[in-house]
């Protein structure tokens, strides 16, 4: 189809993609004054939710929008293979459950309001040349027609399958793990606490988990590195498990939903006239597939470096090069860390993530989860466990001794295989 030209005229930024990420890079490049369009491939923001929604206050505070919050959080439970558990409970809210629908049209619409012209079912397609004084690229209206523009900068948020960073050639191999879950409208269980389910035949890679939905049911799904198994077929053997622990069966389930989980780390996360942000950029908590908060704080750092490179009209990679280092900066050793103890934790074997379940419910080290707890920042509990437990070190024999390190002094992990990659 022939392409039209742009109605839109020029913007300094398109953002692509309407998430977390997008809304909040687009609402803080429009409050410094650009011209922001933000196009989103969906008829409506917000759907088809992809998200189990278990956040920290800090993404409450990044939105503004308490009002999203559907039950507070105060506990975990923690299950190993043979469905022996470990408890943990804080007398004040550790995590939220959210609606995470409310919280992507909260998002685009005080972006919105910040000035963004928003546009629903609008794709990014190509980006046809580089030009004088910005990018060529053609966007998909609802009905297939195409549209050329020409925006100073880019923002790609447009998720796991970034097309944008296939565009701008910075899409790097990185473990996708695949993910299914199911809203059960009814179930049994703490509505308090989310449960965490640990064992290779259930979710190898990373974990299953049970989370109240504050309104009588549960989001109830698996992240597991499904080689050669669907993470439907693991989520099946979760149901099975859940089964056995409540007594029977959960029924009805609505919204299956199967998406994919990057874990890793882009070696680039800018080039010319471009950024990504979010899950486009692999932004997400190794330990926990989570990237609601690291996605919306990357894009805050984005949309600061990048607003100053539009004002200084200075859109080059080493200028916007600025926004990977602050994250880096704030983030980096964390994400370091995380990756390297999943590294040891998907190594271990059925028996030991047993004996890793006893040794915290029997090492008296419950109130040190519940001191150093921070689901954004889970290397600091480890770091703590592994110092206050020798019988976890003794689990764990493969050079965790870089944990012990005092804090502040950097990261370096040691030699370890690298973990399954897949593109
Ligand atoms: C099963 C599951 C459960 C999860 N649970 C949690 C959780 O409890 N807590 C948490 O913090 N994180 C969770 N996550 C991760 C979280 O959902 C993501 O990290 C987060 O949504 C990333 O935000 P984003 O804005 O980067 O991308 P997204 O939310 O994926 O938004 C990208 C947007 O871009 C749009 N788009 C894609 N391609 C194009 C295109 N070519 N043109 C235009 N638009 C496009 C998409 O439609 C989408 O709206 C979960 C993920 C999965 C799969």
């Amino acid at each position: 189809m022939a392409a039209t030209p742009s109605p839109t005229g020029r913007v300094d930024a398109l953002v692509v993609g309407a998430g977390p990420a997008g809304s909040t890079a687009a609402w803080r490049l429009a409050r410094a004054g650009h011209r922001v369009l933000m196009i989103e491939e969906h008829p409506r923001v917000g759907h088809p939710v992809q998200c189990a929604g278990l956040v920290s206050r800090r993404v409450l505070d990044l939105a503004g929008a308490p009002a999203v919050v559907r039950r507070e959080v105060r506990g975990a439970t923690v299950f190993g293979p043979s469905l022996r558990s470990v408890d943990f409970r804080a007398q004040e809210p550790r995590a939220f459950v959210i609606d995470r629908a409310g919280l992507d049209v909260h998002l685009a619409d005080r972006a919105a309001a910040a000035g963004v012209e928003v546009r629903t079912s609008t794709r990014f397609d190509a980006r046809v040349a580089d030009e004088d004084g910005g990018v060529r690229v053609r966007l998909r209206g609802p009905d297939g027609t195409a549209e050329e523009l020409v925006p100073r900068l880019v923002v790609g948020a447009d998720g796991v399958a970034s097309a944008v960073a296939r565009a701008f050639r910075l899409r790097r191999p990185v473990e996708i793990l695949p993910a299914f879950e199911a809203e059960f409208p009814v179930s049994p269980g703490d509505p308090e606490t989310v449960e965490v389910y640990l064992g290779r035949s259930i979710a190898p890679g990373l974990f299953g988990w049970w989370i109240p939905d504050g309104q009588g049911g549960a989001r109830v799904g698996v992240a597991a590195d499904a080689d050669g198994t669907t993470a439907r077929a693991y989520y099946e053997r979760l149901l099975a498990a859940l089964a056995r622990r409540f007594g029977r069966p959960l029924r009805n389930p609505t919204a299956l939903l199967a998406a994919g989980i990057p874990i890793g780390r882009l070696p680039k996360v800018v080039g010319r006239r471009v950024v990504l942000v979010g899950d486009a950029a692999a932004q997400v908590k190794p330990l926990s597939g989570g990237g609601i908060f690291t996605g919306m704080r990357a894009a805050e750092l984005a949309a600061e470096t990048a607003a100053g490179a539009l004002a200084d009209d200075d859109l080059s990679e080493r200028r916007l090069d600025g926004y990977a280092r602050a994250f880096d900066a704030e983030l980096g050793d964390e994400f370091r860390r995380a990756l390297y103890l999943r590294r040891v934790f998907v190594r271990l074997s059925d028996r030991e993530l047993d004996a890793l379940v006893d040794v915290l419910r029997s090492g008296g080290l419950g109130g040190t989860i519940v001191a150093f707890g921070d689901i954004d920042f889970p290397s600091h509990v480890a770091r703590q466990l592994l110092r206050e437990s020798p019988g976890l070190l003794r689990l764990l024999p493969k050079a965790l001794g870089a944990f012990v390190a005092p804090a502040g002094a950097g990261f370096a992990a040691p030699d370890l295989e690298p973990g399954p990659l897949r593109k």
